[in-house]
């Protein structure tokens, strides 16, 4: 090989690299509008949840053909007739358990994990479920490309994720008709839960769910749609 040639090959994979780290992220002036618009708008002022929803390349956890909507004010299918949350809904689950830097937390519902790469922004670790195979092993693959503090497994989230517990806080992404009582279990003392509760397909109550001397209290905060909390059996 010419030594012209290696020079300009060296040049040019320079440029590339540089192209590639100054382009960064096309969708970047769209996220931004996202949290202005929809998010801090909305009232939304926690801080780290604030900061992470303009971190986190949420075009990343859609199919290819949802990219262009990722930003919009609404869910989207992720295939296998399930949903990632509207942003608004994600920012305010996550604003709702206020999450710490020291905190461990618990998602039923991996789905996309849009919403644990949000928490694993934030927290020390986040451990998340999915009852969806194929799901749960994309959003793994995705997740621990970004991140080393999300563990990702595929079960029944209903059984919660005892050997981890207990969690600073529990986030649960599909509706449920009561609460599990296996996650009220795996709740720290103080510790704080967001479910939505109600009868699948119909409109349902997301509720926060504090527990505190070993007894709990529920209090609903908004009507909600979620998908189905699924069963194993
Ligand atoms: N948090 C997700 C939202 C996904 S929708 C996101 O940010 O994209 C809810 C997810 O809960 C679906 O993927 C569904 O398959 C899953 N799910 C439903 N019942 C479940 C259960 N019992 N255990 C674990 N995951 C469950």
């Amino acid at each position: 090989m010419s030594r012209k040639f290696l020079y300009l090959l060296v040049l040019g994979s320079l440029v590339l690299l540089l192209a590639s780290q100054t382009g960064s992220d096309p969708y970047e002036a769209n996220r931004q509008q996202m949290v202005n618009e929809q998010i801090r708008a909305r009232g939304i002022d926690h801080y780290p949840t604030l900061e992470a929803m303009e971190r986190v390349p949420r075009h990343r956890f859609v199919p290819r053909e949802q990219q262009r909507f990722a930003y919009f004010d609404r869910p989207l299918p992720i295939g296998y007739g399930q949903t990632i949350s509207q942003p608004y809904i994600v920012a305010y689950m996550t604003q709702i358990i206020d999450p710490k830097p020291h905190h461990k937390v618990l998602e039923i519902g991996t789905g996309s994990g849009y919403q644990a790469a949000i928490l694993a922004e934030i927290v020390d670790h986040v451990y998340t479920i999915e009852i969806v195979p194929e799901l749960g092993r994309s959003a793994s693959r995705l997740l621990n490309e970004l991140y080393d503090n999300v563990s990702v497994k595929i079960a029944d989230g209903y059984h919660g994720w005892e050997e981890a517990g207990p969690f600073d806080a529990i986030v649960v992404t599909a509706a449920a008709g009561t609460i599990p009582p296996p996650l009220i279990e795996q709740l720290k003392e103080g510790g704080k839960m967001i479910i939505p509760v109600g009868s699948p397909y119909l409109t349902q109550q997301l509720m926060l769910v504090e527990k505190r001397s070993r007894r709990y209290t529920t209090r609903s905060l908004m009507p909600v749609r979620f998908v189905p909390f699924r069963r194993s059996e």
